[in-house]
C-alpha cells in the first residue's frame, strides 16, 4: 500500500469508529430534546473526514466545467440525502464509495507491481573489474565493449558476448522459457536473464538503453497506452452517460411530484407536499448512486493491462490492447518458411561442383556471404567452419530474395537461387536434389552449387494443429524457397496452403490476396522472423514477429513479439486474447445488468440507498477481482 492508500484507510477507519455508533444511538438521540442542529454536526464529522477528497474534485470539476463525474454523482447524491434528513445513509455511502475506490486503486496498483515483479528484469548493477576486484556501477554508464562480470544469482546487466567462463541461465522472464540455456564463451547473453551457475565475463555489445532489457521493459510500459476499441468506446460511454443519468435523476426528482400534485394520484400515501417531494428526491439520489458506471469504467482497461502482462509472462509481447482484441479475431494465418516454421540452421548435404573443387566453393560462398544476416548465409559461415578474413570481401550487394553479389579477392561472387542467376546472365545447372540450392558463380561463370537443408521446429506440427483447434481456418506458406522444399515442408507441417518461389514484394501482394478471403470481422495475422518480412508484418492486419530477441527490425515492425522461437506461442496468444476479452464481455454484462435492475428498482422506490451502494461497491470489486484473472494464464 502506498502512502496515499494508508491515508485513506486510515481515513475510512477512523470515520466508521465515529459513524456505527452513533447510527446505532440517533434514533434514541432524537428522542432526547436535542437540536437537530446538532445532530447535523455530528453526522457531519465522519461525513467530512472521509469524503472531503470528494467533495473537493467535485468542486473543481464544477469549476472547471466538467460538472459531470463520478465524484459529482457521489456528492450530490449524499448532500441530497443528508438534507432530507437522512444523514445515517449520506455518510453510508460516501463511506463505503471509498472503501471501494480505495479496493480499486489497491488492485490496481498491485497488478501494475505485479507485471513488474513477473516482468523482473530490470538490472540494478553491473560489476566491473578494477584494480583485481570488482565495482558495482550503474549499467547506464557502462560502454560498449566493457568486460562485465556476472556472478551466479546476478542478473545480467546488458547484452553482450562472453569471453569467459560458462554457466546455465535462466532466461524464463525474457521468454517464458522455464528450461535453463547453456552458454559458454562466444555465445550471446542478453540483459534481463539471470546467471545461474558459474561466473561469466562479458563483453558488452550495446549501451543501456538499448539493451533487450530496456527494449522490452519499453514496449511493455508504452503497451497500455494503445487503447482497444472498448477501452475508446467505454472512455466515450462515460462521457454521455454520466450527464444522461444526472438529467435523468432530475427528471425523476420533480415530474413524478408535480403529476401527482396536478393529477391528484398518489398523493394519499403523503402527510403532505414536502413529505411528496422528499420521497422522490431522495428515489432520485438513490438513482444517482447506482448509475455511478466505476465498475465497468475500470475494469476494463484493467482486464486489458492485466491480459498484457500475464501474456508477456509468457514470453509474449503485445503492444496494445488495440492488438489484443485484433488477435482473438483471427482466422487466417500467413507463415513465413525459413526461421519461422523451420529453425534455419541449414546443413549442408550436397556440393555439386566443377570446375573448381568443393572446399574451394564453400569458401567463396562463405566469403561473400560475410556481411549478410539471412540464416542461409550464417548457415554457409557455419559450414565452412573457418574464420572468416572480412578485408577480403569488397563491393557486397545483398538482392533480398536472391541472394548475394560480393568480390572476393577482387574477383566477382554471385551466391543465391536461380533468379539471382538469371539476373546475372548466367546459365546454371538445375538440381534434382530436394532442398534449397545455393548457386555460386565466379568471375561470371557458373562454378557449381551447394544443396542445404533446414530442420523443422520441433513445435510446428503441434502449433498447426493447435491453431485449426483455436478456429483458424486457413495456414498459408508464403516462401521464396523453391516449390519442392516448400511443398515438402507444408505437407509435413500440416499446412492448408502455401506460395512459393516469392519475392518479398510477392509476398505483399499474397496478404493483400488473402485479405480479400477476410469476411466480416476476420482478421489475418502475418509470422514471420522478421528478416526482410517487415513489409508483409506491416500489411497484414496483425505482425507477429518470431524470435526476436535482438533482431531490431521484428521488434519495431510486428505487433506481437513472441520471445522464444515457439510457434505454439502464436495459438496461446489467440487464446490469451480471447480470454481477456471475454473477460471484459462478462464485466460489461455483468455490471450493466446490475446497474439496471437496480435502477429499475430505485424508480420504483425499492431499492433503498443501501441497497444501491452495497450494489455499486459489490459490482466493482467483482468485476476487478474478475479483471485479474486475465494475469493467469500459464495454462491455457
Ligand atoms: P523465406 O521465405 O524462406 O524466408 P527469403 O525471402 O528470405 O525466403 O529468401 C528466398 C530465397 O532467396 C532463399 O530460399 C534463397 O534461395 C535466396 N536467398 C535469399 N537471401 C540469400 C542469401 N543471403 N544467400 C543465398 N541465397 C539467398
Ligand atoms: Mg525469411
Amino acid at each position: 500500500m502506498n502512502k496515499k492508500q494508508k491515508s485513506l484507510l486510515i481515513r475510512i477507519i477512523i470515520a466508521t469508529i465515529f459513524f456505527v455508533p452513533l447510527y446505532l444511538i440517533s434514533e434514541e438521540i432524537v428522542k432526547v430534546d436535542i437540536p437537530q442542529v446538532a445532530l447535523i454536526v455530528l453526522f457531519l464529522i465522519p461525513y467530512l473526514l472521509v469524503g472531503y477528497d470528494i467533495l473537493r474534485k467535485a468542486f473543481l470539476g464544477i469549476k472547471n466545467g466538467q460538472v459531470f463525474d463520478e465524484n459529482f454523482l457521489m456528492t450530490v447524491a449524499t448532500i441530497g440525502a443528508i438534507v432530507l434528513g437522512e444523514y445515517g445513509e449520506g455518510v453510508a455511502v460516501m463511506l463505503l464509495y471509498q472503501v471501494g475506490e480505495l479496493f480499486q486503486s489497491y488492485a490496481v496498483g498491485k497488478s501494475r507491481r505485479n507485471i513488474s515483479e513477473l516482468m523482473d528484469i530490470r538490472p540494478d548493477y553491473a560489476n566491473i573489474e578494477e584494480d583485481g576486484s570488482l565495482k558495482q556501477v550503474d549499467p547506464d554508464e557502462v560502454e560498449v565493449g566493457t568486460i562485465i562480470v556476472i556472478q551466479p544469482g546476478e542478473k545480467i546487466p546488458l547484452d553482450g558476448i562472453i569471453v569467459e567462463g560458462s554457466s546455465a541461465l535462466n532466461t524464463s522472464a525474457l521468454t517464458g522459457e522455464s528450461k535453463p540455456r547453456e552458454v559458454e564463451p562466444d555465445d550471446e547473453v542478453l540483459s534481463g536473464s539471470i546467471n545461474m551457475t558459474g561466473v561469466l565475463k562479458v563483453r558488452t555489445t550495446t549501451e543501456f538503453d538499448e539493451s533487450t532489457a530496456s527494449k522490452i521493459l519499453d514496449l511493455v510500459e508504452n503497451a497500455a497506452s494503445r487503447k482497444s476499441k472498448s477501452e475508446n468506446f467505454i472512455s466515450k460511454f462515460a462521457k454521455f452517460y454520466t450527464p444522461i443519468v444526472c438529467y435523468c435523476a432530475l427528471a425523476l426528482a420533480i415530474l413524478p411530484p408535480i403529476f401527482c400534485m396536478v393529477t391528484g394520484v398518489g398523493m394519499a400515501g403523503y402527510e403532505s407536499n414536502g413529505a411528496l417531494w422528499g420521497d422522490w428526491i431522495l428515489r432520485a439520489c438513490t438513482f444517482l448512486v447506482i448509475s455511478c458506471p466505476c465498475a465497468v469504467v475500470i475494469s476494463i482497461p484493467l482486464s486489458f493491462f492485466a491480459g498484457l502482462g500475464g501474456a508477456s509472462n509468457q514470453g509474449i509481447l503485445i503492444k496494445g490492447s488495440n492488438y489484443l482484441e485484433t488477435l482473438s479475431e483471427v482466422k487466417i494465418i500467413a507463415f513465413d518458411k525459413t526461421g519461422t516454421i523451420t529453425k534455419g540452421n541449414f546443413a549442408v548435404t550436397d556440393v555439386h561442383h566443377s570446375p573448381i573443387d568443393a572446399k574451394k566453393l564453400q569458401e567463396y560462398a562463405a566469403l561473400a556471404e560475410c556481411h549478410s544476416s539471412h540464416p542461409i548465409s550464417k548457415s554457409l559461415q557455419t559450414a565452412y567452419g573457418k574464420r572468416i578474413d572480412q578485408n577480403r570481401v569488397t563491393d557486397v550487394e545483398e538482392i533480398s530474395g536472391h541472394g548475394v553479389i560480393a568480390k572476393v579477392d577482387g574477383i566477382p561472387v554471385a551466391v543465391g537461387n536461380e533468379k539471382l542467376m538469371t539476373r546475372i546472365g548466367v546459365e546454371y545447372r538445375p538440381c534434382h536434389h530436394v532442398g534449397t540450392i545455393i548457386h555460386v558463380a565466379v568471375d561470371g561463370a557458373y562454378s557449381g552449387h551447394i544443396v542445404i537443408s533446414d530442420e523443422l521446429k520441433e513445435n510446428s506440427r503441434e502449433a498447426m494443429k493447435q491453431l485449426k483447434e483455436a478456429g483458424v481456418r486457413k495456414t498459408v506458406m508464403l516462401t521464396g524457397d523453391a516449390k519442392s522444399v516448400a511443398e515438402k515442408v507444408a505437407s509435413e507441417v500440416g499446412l492448408t496452403d502455401y506460395r512459393a518461389e516469392l519475392l518479398p514484394q510477392d509476398k505483399v501482394s499474397c496478404v493483400e490476396d488473402l485479405l480479400k478471403e477476410c469476411t466480416g470481422n476476420d482478421r489475418l495475422a502475418f509470422v514471420g522472423d522478421g528478416i526482410n518480412d517487415a513489409p508483409v508484418l506491416s500489411r497484414a492486419d496483425i505482425g507477429i514477429a518470431m524470435g526476436a530477441l535482438g533482431s531490431d527490425a521484428a521488434i519495431e515492425a510486428a505487433d506481437v513479439v513472441l520471445m522464444d522461437d515457439d510457434p505454439l506461442k502464436i495459438s496461446k496468444a489467440i487464446k490469451i486474447s480471447r480470454k481477456c476479452l471475454g473477460i471484459v464481455k462478462q464485466n460489461i454484462i455483468f455490471a450493466i445488468g446490475i446497474k439496471i435492475a437496480c435502477l429499475i428498482l430505485a424508480a420504483f422506490g425499492i431499492a433503498n440507498m443501501w441497497i444501491a451502494i452495497i450494489a455499486d461497491v459489490g459490482v466493482m470489486i467483482l468485476a476487478v477481482l474478475n479483471a485479474i484473472r486475465c494475469l493467469f494464464v500459464k495454462n491455457l
